[in-house]
């Protein structure tokens, strides 16, 4: 089709013009250059690029971030990307009623520094927090650093527009925290990682921002003592954001990749990274984790004094990229493990995965204060990905576990959807997708 000459020129790239970025999202899919990229301003040119597409029987996949790690924002081939960059505005901040509508190519850190500027908090915050977009986190219903507090984006987003795959537009403009007038339809468009419509604009939740964050990096014994600290802190520290863990196997190739010096005195099974937010200054969190070590729930615990240490803390977990980038031809995993079976589970593929792929690097860290596990996992061998990954989510879903907590499905996971979703459930998905997308244009091959 001559796009040029039924869109606006500068709305689409074609040949040449098209940037090897749009090949690829941030997965071990493999890249494929679109055949051209859409680069819709309004929602109405959103609208007019998904009817032109259902008319033709075009495929379109939706492109925020290119951040994610499912595979679900590379092109597959015969496909054009929809990249939302140019639907980068934010449109309202009400203090007041803290909310912040933004249109859904605006970044996490323009809406987190927005936020800011009136001192108000947008609470979801991971690595990528500076090209993955509002439309990308709503899509795949991101999670992070801080859901023990705020949860995930689905509890943030209040409502959105979206342009269904036929050119509709579904415009819910709502900023009210409570709303039970029929269906929330918004829900269809969240999580479903683009399957059911491009969302185009969203309004979400702020909160009030504290200025005090405490931060703390304690060093723990075993895992039993980790949930006794989890328990601790949800009783004693109020305000807890963060509870990550990093554990020993993890820190060893931090140290390793990295070059950073390990900022304890001696080796400890467990790391953890704990951070609360509080309105004003006192000495209880200090005094309570002390009292923590002295009560044996912790061997060993840094008080982060300033800003600078505390993003030195936050630096050995935020390293994972460099790690990962080390470990080539790793697989990378965010399962969700019931917290009460996480020690067994990983002392019993630790030692499955070494048994079987004798050599093979595994590091092992996660937001275990909501029960999400990442690992990485290499040989060095493409061949072995599969073999690890099959091994791992077998365990994981054996015992009641999700193979993503927070990346979703995309392409790279869709053949192991079945183990953890109905087959009522699955044949409910696809029932969605065929009455919504009858055409199947809109990220066609994603989850289901
Ligand atoms: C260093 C790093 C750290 C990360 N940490 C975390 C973490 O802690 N927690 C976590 O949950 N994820 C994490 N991720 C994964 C990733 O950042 C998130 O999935 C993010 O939400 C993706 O946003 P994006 O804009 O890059 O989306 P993309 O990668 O562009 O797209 C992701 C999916 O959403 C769809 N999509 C994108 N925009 C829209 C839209 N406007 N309308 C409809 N569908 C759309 C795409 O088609 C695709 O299926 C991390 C990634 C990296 C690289």
């Amino acid at each position: 089709m001559e796009l040029k000459s039924f869109f606006n020129d500068d709305l689409v790239l074609q040949g040449a013009e098209i940037g090897e970025a749009y090949a690829k999202d941030w997965s071990e899919a493999l890249p494929q250059n679109p055949m051209a990229v859409l680069r819709p301003r309004t929602t109405e040119d959103v609208s007019a690029m998904l009817q032109k597409a259902t008319e033709l029987s075009q495929p379109i996949v939706t492109q925020g971030g290119r951040t994610g790690l499912a595979g679900g924002a590379t092109p597959k081939q015969g496909e054009y990307a929809l990249s939302t960059e140019r639907l980068n505005h934010i449109l309202d901040i009400d203090p007041i009623g803290k909310t912040i509508t933004v249109q859904s190519g605006v970044t996490l850190q323009q809406i987190q520094e927005a936020a800011a500027e009136h001192d108000l908090l947008f609470p979801l915050d991971l690595g990528a927090r500076g090209t993955a977009t509002a439309g990308g986190i709503t899509a795949t219903n991101a999670g992070g650093n801080q859901v023990i507090q705020y949860g995930v984006t689905r509890q943030l987003i209040l409502g959105l527009t979206a342009v269904l795959p036929d050119g509709q537009i579904m415009a819910q403009d709502n900023k009210l925290l409570k709303n039970n007038a029929g269906f929330d339809l918004k829900q269809l468009m969240i999580g479903t990682e683009g399957t059911l419509g491009v969302v185009t604009e969203i309004t979400f939740r702020l909160f009030p921002r504290r200025d005090i964050t405490k931060t703390a990096f304690c060093a723990a014994k075993d895992f039993a003592s980790v949930a006794a600290l989890l328990a601790y802190a949800g009783k004693y520290l109020p305000g807890l954001s963060s509870f990550e863990v990093l554990w020993r196997d993890y820190m060893e190739e931090i140290l390793h990749v990295t070059g950073k010096p390990d900022l304890f005195d001696a080796p400890s099974p467990f790391y953890i990274l704990l951070e609360v937010e509080a309105a004003e200054d006192t000495e209880h969190f200090e005094e309570r984790l002390m009292a923590a070590v002295t009560d044996g729930v912790v061997d060993d615990v840094l008080l982060a004094v300033n800003e600078t240490q505390r993003q030195t803390f936050w630096s050995y977990r935020d390293s994972i990229a460099e790690l990962i980038t080390d470990m080539a031809t790793a697989i990378n995993f965010d399962i969700g493990i019931p917290i009460t079976k996480m020690a067994d589970f990983t002392d019993a593929i630790g030692k499955e995965l070494r048994e079987t792929f004798p050599g093979v690097r595994l590091v092992t860290f996660g937001h275990i204060g909501d029960g999400n596990l990442h690992m990485s996992a290499s040989t060095g061998r493409q061949d072995d990905c599969m073999k690890i990954e099959d091994l791992v989510f077998q365990r994981a879903t054996d015992i009641g576990g999700t193979i993503t907590a927070e990346h979703g499905i995309g392409v790279l996971k869709k053949h192991w959807l079945s183990a953890c979703r109905t087959e009522v459930e699955i044949t409910m998905m696809r029932r969605l997708k065929g009455l919504l997308d009858p055409a199947n244009i809109l990220n066609p091959g994603r989850i289901i």
